[in-house]
């Protein structure tokens, strides 16, 4: 059984393996780690709105491997904190795995409506609804002829709302221009607020606006959707868009594990941990990601982010095995806060600061930086122990330097 046992293998438990297994290894230190994730790929969830979702993975085992932690393919179904045991479902049936330290990494779901149709709805929340989402769009053309057949309707204009309606808007006319039917596309954001990604600050908004006019997306402000059907989409002003395609994006909320925990927990259902990422009132169970609400620099909190996963997994892991050896844990501090949305066709913008100061940068110039960040910055190193093992030392300020600008 491993000493220190690591939940989810996304971002934060991938590289909390990767911090534990670096700071034991310099110890030549005899304590266990191993992962706990029924996916046997880390999903790069941050690109999910792009056009190959199926592509966007990294199989685990390239990763833990070559740092020597191996991955249990199982399902966690519960923790008891008391007995220091995880209880999980895997291709064997049930089974216990006690721990000395936990590092909870199970990441965040999408909330799903409730409403008449919720279940036509499709997301980019994990990889397998945006492999069928993108099914789905290429069978369009194939589909009986009719209003509202290249129509879709996206819910909620928030970061990942924004991203896929711009990014929609050239991957819905790849689709339909081959068969001529290019003048059927529109892609329409539909949003409760008076306006579009009010968290994405007062500054970036004209740009947003922009780029959704470039684009073509239609936005409708302060409605709700009510029901869907397989024709059309009704809205809480008694309108309806003709549609056969509503991708939902708006509320996502931490792994329904940490309720199992004895611990205080935040509106996103994130559990409270100390500065060195310990869930507050547990001594032997860190969280990490999605799962963890951080302290940030000047009092924030982590976002639900790629961003802060990466480093809190880094923490997490190096501050489990800290505490096995007895050594100091590392505070956890991260990069200042930045944000980089993608806009499609329409290039990118770039905020930095909690304030989302606007980056007067030329739109080649973000939208590089995006590609950067999606196609290389937060994929790990792979079959490479030495350069995985360096990458899990995280130093505050020391990022990897920026691509030259394009275009
Ligand atoms: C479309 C989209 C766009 C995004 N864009 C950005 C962006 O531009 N920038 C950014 O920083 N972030 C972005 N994010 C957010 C980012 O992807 C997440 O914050 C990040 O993936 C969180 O990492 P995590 O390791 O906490 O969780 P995840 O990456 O969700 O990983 C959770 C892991 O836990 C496993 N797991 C779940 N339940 C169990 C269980 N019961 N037992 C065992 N294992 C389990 C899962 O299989 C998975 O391996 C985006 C997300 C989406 C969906």
């Amino acid at each position: 059984m491993p000493d220190i046992l690591i939940v989810g293998g996304g971002f934060a438990g991938m590289w909390a393996a990767a911090g534990a297994a670096r700071l034991l290894r310099a110890h030549d230190a005899s304590p266990t780690v191993a992962l706990l994730t029924p996916d046997p790929d880390l999903t790069i969830r941050p690109r999910l709105y792009e056009a190959d979702p199926a592509a966007y993975r990294v199989p685990l085992d390239r990763v833990l491997g070559p740092i020597g932690v191996p991955r249990i393919a199982a399902t966690a179904t519960g923790i008891d904190t008391a007995r220091r045991v995880v209880t999980a479902d895997g291709p064997e049936g049930p089974s216990e795995l006690p721990y000395r330290r936990l590092v909870l990494a199970t990441g965040s779901a999408l909330v799903r409506p409730r409403f008449p149709g919720a279940d036509l709805l499709h997301d980019i929340d994990t990889r397998d609804a945006a492999v069928a989402l993108e099914r789905h769009l290429q069978a369009l053309p194939d589909a009986p002829a009719g209003p509202g057949r290249f129509t879709v309707v996206v819910a909620g204009a928030g970061f990942t709302g924004v991203e896929a309606a711009a990014e929609l808007a050239g991957r819905l006319r790849a689709v339909a221009a081959p068969r001529g039917m290019a003048d059927e596309v529109e892609v329409v954001l539909v949003e409760r607020d008076t306006v579009v990604g009010r968290g994405l600050g007062e500054a970036a908004r004209p740009v947003i606006e922009r780029a959704l006019d470039e684009l073509g997306v239609v936005r409708r402000l302060g409605v709700t959707i009510e029901r869907v059907d397989e024709r059309a989409v009704h809205l809480s002003d008694g309108s309806a868009i003709p549609s056969r395609t509503t991708v939902w994006t708006a509320g996502v909320r931490a792994s329904g594990l940490t309720a199992q925990l004895p611990a205080e927990r935040d509106g996103l259902g994130r559990l409270a941990v100390d500065g060195w990422l310990r869930v507050r009132g547990l001594p032997e169970v860190y969280a990490a990601g999605d799962t963890a609400a951080a302290p940030a620099e000047d009092g924030h909190t982590v976002t639900q982010s790629c961003q802060h996963a990466t480093p809190q997994g880094k923490f997490a892991g190096h501050n489990a095995a800290a505490d096995l050896l007895g050594l100091d844990r590392a505070p956890f501090a991260t990069d200042p806060y930045t944000t980089c949305l993608d806009l499609g066709g329409a290039g990118a913008v770039l905020t930095s600061g909690w304030d989302r100061a606007l980056r007067e940068v030329p739109v080649a110039y973000a939208k590089a930086r995006k590609r950067a960040i999606n196609e290389s910055w937060i994929y790990p190193p792979v079959d490479d122990a030495e350069e995985i093992l360096r990458r899990a030392y995280f130093r505050v300020g020391q990022r990897r330097p920026m691509p030259e600008p394009t275009g």
